[in-house]
């Protein structure tokens, strides 16, 4: 007899007792399969918010999530491989400019990315305003992409961690996503099925984050570092604030803009600081650079050369993308109308707040509400303005790109009092905080 009973095993975790790895694992196996029916996982899921996880059981979930599909063999490419993962924000095109510079230093990047989901932004969607780039690739081909130029950027296959998949919808609909266990299994159990043998976490908190504040992001940040150590990957994990956007942009197309401009050494100082520090610990877990300050010297050289945004085009060919277009950004997909958003009011910016710039990218249909809504490649924000700028009474402090004068009502509506004038300049916590390695805080 079966002695696996589906809500004895959710009654358990509602108690707060620990679960075994056969309830786990039997757990897992049958969501994945279909004979666990969402309303069994999720009254799980809700009873793992309240009652959290051991390490041990956070351990086996994670691992059972990974093995619920397949696992991607790079043995073939015999670079050291590594990735980036950040826990989402509004504006964060920073993969797009890592991806290519890291793989500029000998380093393969296989990335396996996500779609942009509530106010967060998705780097598969911005990559999607590039006509013709193919986010799905067989995992043949995209292991031959990376191969070849060093990188490659596509979506999660049907076949990698479909648990996790399942789960995610499930919880993004059942008040399950803020969890510190389920977030971390979800994370990681598709970074490590993507077989890398290191990887980095931007792990955000702020406005515009999951985490609202450093603590929590610092708690989800040594959770993953631990899981991913436990399994033999190098593991850095690095906070940085998300208050505000990343960048001056937030959108799909107005992103690859910014994109080529950092690429091209025009970057915005903020985007630029987080991407070099990303990049400068992989290359420290590659073992090619000693120190962070010898790591970014490295790396700012592969954007003086122009090295970096030729991979970046290298890369996009390969994916069957147009290249031209990153030559001349003003081919991406264009809006049809424009807004100049003025605070009047004379003073120092002491807020832009992410989440209603997000929520207004949002409105514009820069993101989707729902998996499978489609986005306006072209809308989104540009020219923001960033906290601790002056600005006149007539200053614009951003630009509207809307295909619809009702979702730019929308947006103006979701922007009130995102942006704070005032006289006084604001004291900003440092947007780079705390790097978390194996065994505690450096
Ligand atoms: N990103 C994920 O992939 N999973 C989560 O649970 C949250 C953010």
């Amino acid at each position: 007899m079966n002695a696996m009973v589906p809500q004895w095993i959710i009654e358990k975790k509602r108690d707060g007792k620990v679960l075994s790895e056969d309830e786990i694992r039997f757990i897992i196996g049958g969501y994945t399969d279909g004979s666990i029916p969402d309303y069994q996982m999720a009254a799980l899921a809700m009873a793992i918010f309240f009652r959290g996880m051991a390490d041990g059981e956070l351990a086996v979930l994670t691992d059972a999530m990974m093995h619920s599909g397949e696992v991607v063999d790079t043995s073939g490419i015999a670079r050291y491989k590594a990735d980036k993962h950040s826990t989402g924000g509004v504006g964060d095109k920073v993969s797009l400019v890592l991806a290519p510079l890291v793989a500029c230093c000998g380093i393969a990047v296989p990335m396996i990315s996500g779609r942009g989901l509530g106010i967060t932004g998705g780097t598969l969607d911005k990559m999607e305003s590039i006509e013709g780039y193919r986010t799905h690739l067989e995992i043949d081909e995209f292991l031959s992409v990376v191969d070849r130029c060093g990188c490659s950027i596509i979506g999660q296959t049907r076949d990698l961690a479909p648990a996790d998949k399942k789960l995610y919808a499930l919880r993004d609909v059942t008040g399950t996503v803020p969890s510190i266990p389920l977030i971390s299994a979800s994370i990681m159990s598709k970074k490590l099925a993507e077989g890398t043998d290191g990887l980095v976490l931007d792990v955000k908190w702020g406005r515009g984050a999951f985490m609202k504040t450093e603590d929590d992001a610092r708690q989800l940040a040594n959770v993953m570092v631990g899981i991913g150590h436990r399994m033999q990957r190098g593991m850095t994990a690095v906070l940085t604030g998300m208050n505000q956007p990343l960048g001056r942009t937030a959108g799909n197309a107005v992103e690859v803009e910014e994109t080529v401009r950092s690429l091209q050494g025009s970057g915005p100082t903020d985007l630029m600081s987080v991407t070099l520090r990303l990049s400068a610990h992989m290359l420290l877990l590659a073992g090619k650079a000693d120190d962070v300050e010898s790591a970014e010297q490295i790396l700012q050289g592969h954007l003086d050369s122009g090295r970096a945004f030729e991979k970046l085009k290298e890369m996009v060919a390969l994916h069957g993308g147009e290249v031209g277009v990153l030559d001349d950004p003003m081919r991406l997909p264009q809006a049809a109308l424009r807004h100049e958003y003025m605070p009047g009011k004379s003073g120092y910016v002491t807020a832009v707040d992410a989440d209603r710039i997000g929520r207004a990218c949002l409105a514009l249909g820069a993101g989707r509400q729902a998996v499978e809504d489609a986005v306006d490649h072209a809308v989104g924000i540009t020219d923001l303005v960033k906290v601790g700028e002056h600005l006149e009474k007539q200053d614009v402090a951003l630009v509207l790109l809307a295909n619809d004068q009702a979702k730019l009502d929308a947006a103006l509506h979701a922007l009130q009092d995102a942006i704070i004038v005032a006289d006084a300049p604001p004291v900003e916590p440092p947007l780079i905080g705390e790097t978390i390695r194996p065994g505690g805080e450096t």
